[in-house]
């Protein structure tokens, strides 16, 4: 066989195998779809009302996540930050639910599976920002897309999705079967998604000292798989000496689990509007 021929066979291979992977991945999010359908048919429960989270506290046992200069690790903050606001949000009468308890190793589409077997209202998933330099300081917010909203949202979700093996999905948007699965998920639960996004941002941006990096896009796996609206907060530079600082005070902790707690209180409250539910009465404490 010609040596441009036999290349040829080779890319074709190559092409037929990341479409497949690509048609696999498309069939899997339309099939998790029925998990919301089989909510909603049952009598029993209030479908529409929003009554469970899933708070994803990143990385866990030997993902250690970002390290701070004095040594504080991303995994045991924002599990302390994720327990602060499941507390919170338990005596709000919310449901809770934690894709993880303790400091343990949690693949990205383990995070995902809690997420979907849940069928939840609303999945976040809290982490905390490093860089290479220690200048960086504030807060981020995201929800999925393919593409990213600039280079550094980029190293954010390559960065995070480390535990998934690859750098990032392996999705282009050459591939035309890509294209199509990034409508799937971009019109799904985009624009809650966002909504819930800029709430957080919003109600974290008001920290004192907290500067505001605004909302991004970024492809998170743990986020794509996800049939429901969902965000990935960075709750502060690990890699800034000041914002490490300020993350190892349990004020600040509450703070940050006081905003969240906030910005979930009026993203349940916009979402029982468009849904025709009554309020219950339930009232953040404050
Ligand atoms: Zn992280």
């Amino acid at each position: 066989m010609g040596e441009s021929r036999r290349r040829a066979r080779e890319g074709a291979w190559a092409l037929a195998t990341k479409s497949a992977l690509v048609a696999a991945l498309a069939m899997w999010v339309l099939m998790a779809e029925p998990v919301e359908w089989a909510r909603a048919a049952d009598p029993s429960s209030s479908p529409d009302r929003f009554d469970v989270v899933v708070l994803d506290a990143g990385h866990g046992g030997h993902d250690e996540g970002a390290t701070g200069p004095s040594g504080l690790r991303e995994k045991d903050l924002v599990l302390d930050v994720t327990r602060r606001l499941a507390e919170r949000l338990e005596r709000a009468g919310v449901g809770v639910i934690l894709t993880r308890k303790n400091d343990r190793f949690l693949s990205l589409e383990e995070r995902t599976a809690v997420a979907n077997d849940a069928g939840a209202d609303l999945f976040v998933s809290i982490h905390a920002n490093a860089a290479r330099s220690r200048r960086p300081s504030g807060i981020e917010t995201y929800f999925a897309s393919l593409e990213a909203s600039d280079d550094q949202a980029r190293e954010t979700a390559e960065r995070e999705n480390l535990a998934f093996g690859s750098a990032s999905p392996a999705l282009e948007q050459a591939d035309p079967l890509a294209a199509i699965l990034g409508d799937l998920i971009a019109t799904q639960h985009l624009q809650e998604s966002s909504e819930f996004a800029k709430l957080a941002q919003r109600e974290l941006a008001e920290l004192s000292k907290a500067s505001s990096r605004g909302v991004k896009q970024a492809p998170f796996v743990v986020l794509m798989g996800v049939q429901m609206p969902a965000s990935l907060v960075e709750i502060g530079f690990l890699t800034n000496p000041e914002e490490e600082k300020g993350l190892r005070r349990k004020r600040h902790r509450e703070a940050i689990a006081r905003a969240l707690e906030d910005a979930i209180a009026a993203f349940a409250a916009r979402y029982d509007e468009r849904r025709g539910v009554r309020q219950s009465g339930r009232s953040p404490d404050r």
